[in-house]
């Protein structure tokens, strides 16, 4: 298979895949749509999915929220500011950003496509919380824009997926992501690796699962123990062992390399913001994480997709 990024780079950084795709750079401007989830408003549990607080990466949801068409001129303001940026993504973030009757979803999306500049939506949800209207609706919009449909994946394994309440099995993933495609949209996953309920193995093992996916990009995230959340009390009364920041590195470079080389990178750690964090509470900037798993590629002589379908050799 061809590589579809300079091997210098080693692995496929999705801001490249979208420079490819629209020839200019593309920017990504987050929207709170006002949702909730079904984890949430008691129509599968309430308190959430264990280890979730969207407080620790999104502002805290403020009484009234601003029309979407402020939230992304705002957005395209401050980023206007610092880059010479020119199209833009609007991307649904928090919460489960389809779980809404379809005119209510249609109207939200097509206000955000309407704004000049924005050439097209991230939408951030669940794999149950996508019904054929609503794929229907993505299919119709993506016909004339950019539609990519980013899954919370989370784990391959149905244990982690019950012991975090997240309340689907992988099957709904799977089949989900299938359904995503046969609409002809985007497909990007979101995968947290760290849960107590997997081994290293079995953490590892979680990329040949995701190689038979067919998705277009993917999310890597360690487990964050967050304040506030029912995963900090399981924690706090019973500590497990979290990642530091080179096992995290080294994780992701075994990771990488055996990941389908198609498959673009979005993120490749967690981030939270300042004082949510209980655990694991690293010295390490994102950015100096990147640059370590940058290092160790080198290092290895390797990159993403070298190990895909072939044997490992030793190191
Ligand atoms: S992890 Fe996602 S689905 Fe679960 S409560 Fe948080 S926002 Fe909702």
């Amino acid at each position: 298979m061809t590589l579809p990024f300079p091997i210098e780079e080693k692995y496929f950084h999705y801001s490249r895949y979208l420079h490819d795709r629209f020839q200019t750079r593309v920017y990504r401007v987050s929207v709170d749509g006002g949702f909730t989830c079904p984890t949430r408003d008691g129509s599968k549990s309430v308190g959430g999915c264990l280890y979730c607080s969207n407080d620790s990466f999104a502002p805290t949801r403020t009484e009234i929220l601003p029309s979407i068409s402020d939230q992304v001129k705002n957005g395209m303001e401050m980023i206007q500011h610092f880059h010479k940026a020119k199209k833009f993504l609007c991307y649904f973030q928090p919460f489960t950003n389809t779980y809404a009757p379809v005119d209510k979803l249609e109207k939200l999306y097509r206000e955000a496509l309407a704004l000049p500049d924005v050439i097209g939506l991230c939408i951030g949800t669940r794999p149950d919380c996508v019904s054929e209207e609503i794929l229907q609706l993505l299919e119709n919009l993506n016909r004339d824009s950019y539609i990519s449909v980013e899954f919370g994946i989370e784990s391959v394994y149905d244990k982690t997926l019950a012991w975090t309440k997240r309340g689907h099995t992988f099957d709904v993933t799977r089949r989900a992501i299938q359904s995503a495609k046969d609409h002809g949209l985007h497909v990007s996953g979101h995968l947290i690796l760290g849960f107590p309920t997997e081994t290293p193995e079995e953490m590892l093992a979680t990329v040949d699962v995701l190689n038979t996916l067919d998705i277009d990009a993917l999310k890597i995230h360690h487990l964050h123990v967050v304040k506030t959340t029912p995963l900090a009390k399981i924690y706090a009364e019973q500590p497990f062992r979290v990642f530091s920041e080179n096992e995290w590195i080294t994780l992701v470079c075994d990771f990488l390399e055996r990941l389908r080389p198609d498959i673009s990178i979005q993120r490749l750690c967690g981030e939270a913001r300042t004082g949510t964090l209980v655990a694991p509470v690293w010295n390490l900037s994102k950015s100096e994480i990147i640059e370590g798993i940058l290092a160790e590629l080198t290092r290895r002589g390797t990159h993403q997709g070298f190990l895909f379908n072939q044997i490992e050799p030793e190191k």
